[in-house]
């Protein structure tokens, strides 16, 4: 079937017909048949650049022939679901030398589970209830995670039906903000466990700390007993070896991974401090389970990933992801599109598996009128333009500006 008829027949059986960012081209979105390094191949036959890889699980691109190989032989010997592989003491051991914070991990299924979890592991440490997060975060597809997170500014609904405690107990304040904190402690730092933040906004436009402000967060919290839980979905991995913690030099009390970590394959995890990481079930009191926890399939799509994340790959992703930002920028900018990249440059570490992209990227340094050339053709048959904010870009089959302008409005 081709994509136009697929996407009608998924609006009867699937909400909303998609759940992928694929929801936001035009004129329907459309279905994979096959993907391979950067590139998409969709069911009607047209091919498309990923460049949403970089904010994906996919740094390494799709089918990465390491992370396959590794997971057939493992399909192959019998993924025995619900008993542990030495895979999965491998994979911890990886984490904890990357990862500054990471003294020990739970391995779980979802970056809402890691976040779910580390929560109620800091309440319990703590003895205390209040959550203090940050206006337009997201950590999770959870109620418990989603109450006031302000994410509606990610063009998610906050849930309806949440018990009020759990209301009551979610403290929101703008993040970059130092005096918001201050008060907010002053005034109730007897009863608040935990403040969780994402070291980069993610789903708001890639919002970087102003300068000391992790550090600070990571001094008033530790002064007042409270946990200090990074959310490292997005970033864990991607901006440095250790993360954003060991980017930006400060270290946590709790973390949580997600997307990267399984290479494509489902997968989430909890790191942090013994003390506390001892307390989560059997070894404590804390309860933290799940049936695919620790699955061989993603544990050891998880090692073939990370281990091939090396010093060579963040220093060339940088080198790539600075070039082709800088292209994309200026393209927009020759043709008067107001869209502008936004955060750190080194979020856009496009790591481009696609030698022609390479190539043409290269070129924009000697030869300007060509790569504005390769890009118009990409903006005219099927390009994905990094996200501005939660939301991606898929651009395809436009043949003038004002349509491209239109897709990046809506
Ligand atoms: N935390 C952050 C910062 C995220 O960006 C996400 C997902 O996008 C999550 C948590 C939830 O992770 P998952 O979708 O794997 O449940």
């Amino acid at each position: 079937m081709k994509s136009e008829e697929l996407f009608k027949e998924a609006k009867n059986y699937l909400p909303g017909g998609v759940d992928s960012p694929v929801r936001a081209y035009k004129p329907y979105p459309f279905f994979a048949k096959e993907a391979k390094g950067s590139k998409i191949i969709d069911v009607d036959g047209n091919s498309y650049i990923d460049y949403c890889l970089a904010y994906g699980p996919l740094v390494l691109g799709h089918a990465n022939e390491k992370i396959m190989g590794k997971v057939v032989e493992q399909l192959k010997i019998g993924s025995a679901y619900g008993v542990p592989t030495e895979n999965e003491i491998e994979l911890a051991k990886l984490v904890i030398k990357k990862v500054p914070c990471a003294e020990m991990v739970r391995f779980v299924n979802s970056g809402t589970e890691a976040t779910m979890s580390a929560i109620r592991l800091a309440r319990a440490a703590t003895s205390k209830k209040k959550i203090i997060k940050f206006e337009g975060s997201y950590h999770g597809a959870h109620d418990y995670v989603l109450v006031k997170s302000g994410s509606g500014a990610a063009g998610l609904p906050d849930s309806p039906g949440v018990p009020e405690d759990t209301t009551k107990n979610t403290v929101l304040i703008p993040f970059n903000n130092k005096e918001a904190v201050v008060d907010l402690i002053e005034r109730e730092g007897d009863d608040i466990a935990a403040i969780i933040v994402e070291p980069i906004m993610g789903n708001v436009g890639f919002i970087p700390p102003k300068e000391d402000y992790l550090k600070f967060l990571r001094e008033i919290t530790g002064q007042n007993n409270i946990i200090l839980i990074f959310d490292e979905v997005i970033t864990g991995f991607r901006i440095a070896e250790g993360g954003a913690q060991e980017y930006f030099g400060v270290t946590p009390d709790l973390v949580t991974f997600g997307k990267i970590l399984g290479g494509g394959f489902p997968i989430g995890a909890l790191a942090g401090k013994k003390e506390f990481m001892e307390m989560i079930a059997p070894a404590g009191t804390v309860y933290q389970a799940g049936t695919f926890n620790g699955n061989p399939v993603s544990i050891t799509a998880g090692l073939a990933m990370l281990n091939q994340l090396n010093d060579n790959f963040y220093a060339e992703s940088e080198r790539k992801g600075k070039l082709i930002r800088t292209g994309i920028q200026d393209i927009l900018s020759d043709n008067n599109l107001d869209f502008k990249i936004a955060g750190l440059s080194s979020m856009f570490q496009l790591y481009f598996t696609d030698k022609e992209v390479y190539d043409y990227a290269s070129a924009k340094s000697a030869d300007t009128e060509k790569f504005n050339h390769y890009f118009q053709t990409l903006l005219k048959n099927g390009v994905f333009i990094p996200p501005s904010q939660f939301e991606c870009c898929f651009i395809s089959s436009m043949h003038d500006k004002e349509d491209i302008q239109k897709t990046l409005e809506a």
